[in-house]
């Protein structure tokens, strides 16, 4: 429950474009409506931007770049600090936001504001530590400089499913860098966006650092400001199909890109493994944010001893869920993001039934209104099933047995993603065995969650490019540039 009330928290958000800091209309006009997927029920209304739009927010980051590019380390770093504190205060208004738009619960939802308000306060820090170097050359006949400068104006595009985070583990970094940005929300859920663009205006972020097209048309909009030669980076956050297109476009423009893009992550569960642990972390790493999450364990693979055993526990936790709009107090699951995501959720778990899996609870989307989908676990899944290649990204738990670590080292990378592994394992050794043996770009063991701002989130493989957030965040940002002086002694 929030003491919020929810008319006024959404009419009080912005439904236009951000660009130069002014709110405006879309160039033609068009708007297009957000809707609640618990209910189904129109939101609001906003401005769809169109090509010109696009353009008009990158000429109105390439004017704010030189000055704010400028802009002492000392005072972004302590505007991005004003904005984390000022994220702390308006946290309940947020978190509201988040789940009337997106659907999580609102429990979720708090710990999305407090987990995204961290890479603001996170590159505060990194602001006023960007370095560089002086020293000779090894002939000792010059000496060198390396500097680090901000790489121009970028773009971020983000996805649906962390409204909050996504966006601020690119600006954050962005800002804390000195560069300036367009920002462009998935369509699905841009009221946080537009919500955290007047909050960074009221934290003192000058016109033009930031701006904010909201649109239906990302293809073309993308399109026209990924060509824009002055443009210098990309950042994408979103499916694999979409981010290698993006690449083949930011190619032409030999753009640098952080692509964080999909997963397929194992949670791979050994027979020493403390088996209540490893319950628990299964169902954070699958069931956070309705299973609709890059780093969920899309595959269960646990080792024969415990299968039955771990399918057994992990059923009667499911069974324990309470579904429902995510506002209501204790609601657990709230719906998928819309009607297509319900119908891939149905596709996977008919399929992986059909070819032999055992289900155990759930398995069927729920009658309208809003876009629900039963918290399901299937067990004995079978070698060729479609979940076990593809994103799941809904409430389906897969469990696959195996005998040996070598099997399961396998099984874990047969996948062309490397986002996240999860490994339990009691066992010192083998555990590190795991690090060194699985394929992917993140592992927790022993925790079925690793997300944090101080830590370098990327994938492997075709699950993307670059890091968000430690010290490598920033340094996606950041250009260096090597100049030789002569010796001063020659
Ligand atoms: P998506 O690829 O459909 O959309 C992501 C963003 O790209 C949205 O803003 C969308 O409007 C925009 N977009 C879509 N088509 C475009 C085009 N042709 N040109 C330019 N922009 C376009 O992804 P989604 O459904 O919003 O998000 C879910 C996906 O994101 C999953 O695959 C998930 O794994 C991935 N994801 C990855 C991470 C990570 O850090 N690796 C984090 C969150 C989500």
């Amino acid at each position: 429950m929030s003491d919020i009330d929810e008319q006024e928290l959404l009419a009080s958000v912005p439904d236009k474009l951000f660009i130069g800091g002014r709110w405006r209309e879309a160039s033609d006009g068009a708007t297009f409506a957000v809707t609640d997927p618990a209910t189904g029920a129109t939101i609001r209304t906003l401005a769809s931007g169109t090509v010109d739009d696009g353009r008009a927010a990158l000429d109105a980051a390439c004017d704010a770049f030189p000055a704010w590019s400028r802009t002492p380390a000392r005072d972004r770093a302590e505007i991005l600090r004003r904005a984390f504190d000022l994220l702390q205060e308006r946290k309940e208004q947020f978190a509201l936001l988040m789940t009337l738009e997106m659907g999580k619960p609102l429990a979720e939802a708090r710990g999305e504001v407090v987990y995204g308000g961290e890479f603001l306060r996170w590159f505060s820090e990194e602001a006023a530590h960007i370095g560089g170097r002086y020293g000779a050359n090894p002939e000792g006949t010059g000496r060198m400089i390396v500097s680090r400068h901000p790489v121009g104006p970028c773009y971020l595009i983000t996805p649906w499913n962390f409204p909050l985070a996504m966006a601020t583990r690119k600006i954050a970094p962005a800002l804390a860098a000195g560069c300036t940005a367009v920002v462009k929300p998935a369509s699905l859920t841009p009221l946080t966006t537009l919500y955290f663009a007047q909050l960074l205006a009221d934290a003192g972020v000058p016109d033009g650092v930031v701006n904010v097209v909201t649109t239906t048309h990302s293809s073309e909009v993308s399109d026209a400001i990924i060509a824009d030669r002055r443009l210098r980076k990309l950042s994408f956050t979103g499916s694999t199909p979409v981010g290698v297109g993006l690449l083949k476009k930011a190619a032409d423009n030999v753009l640098r890109t952080s692509m964080e893009l999909g997963g397929n992550a194992p949670f791979v569960v050994f027979e020493d493994a403390d088996l209540d642990k490893a319950v628990d972390g299964a169902i954070a790493a699958k069931f956070r944010n309705i299973g609709q999450a890059c780093t969920a364990a899309n595959r269960f693979i646990v080792q024969a001893g415990v299968a039955d055993d771990f399918a057994r526990r992990v059923t009667e936790r499911v069974r324990g869920f309470r579904s429902g709009r995510g506002t209501v107090e204790g609601v657990t699951i709230g719906p998928l993001i819309d009607d297509r995501a319900v119908a891939k959720a149905s596709e996977l778990v008919n399929d992986a039934v059909q070819r032999g899996a055992s289900l155990r609870t759930g398995g069927s989307a729920v009658q309208g209104p809003g876009t629900f989908f039963e918290a399901t676990v299937l067990s004995d899944v079978q070698p060729g099933s479609d979940l076990l290649r593809e994103e799941i990204f809904g409430p389906v738990l897969a469990i696959v047995p195996f005998e040996t670590e070598d099997e399961a080292v396998a099984l874990a990378n047969d996948t062309e993603f490397g986002l996240v592994s999860y490994v339990y394992t009691r066992d010192l050794a083998r555990g590190q065995r795991m690090i060194e043996r699985l394929d992917t770009g993140m592992m927790g063991l022993n925790v079925g969650v690793v997300s944090n701002a101080a830590a370098p989130f990327g994938g492997w493989k075709q699950s993307g490019l670059g890091r968000e957030g430690g010290d490598e965040g920033i340094a996606e940002y950041l250009e260096t540039k090597y100049t030789l002086t002569p010796d001063p002694f020659g």
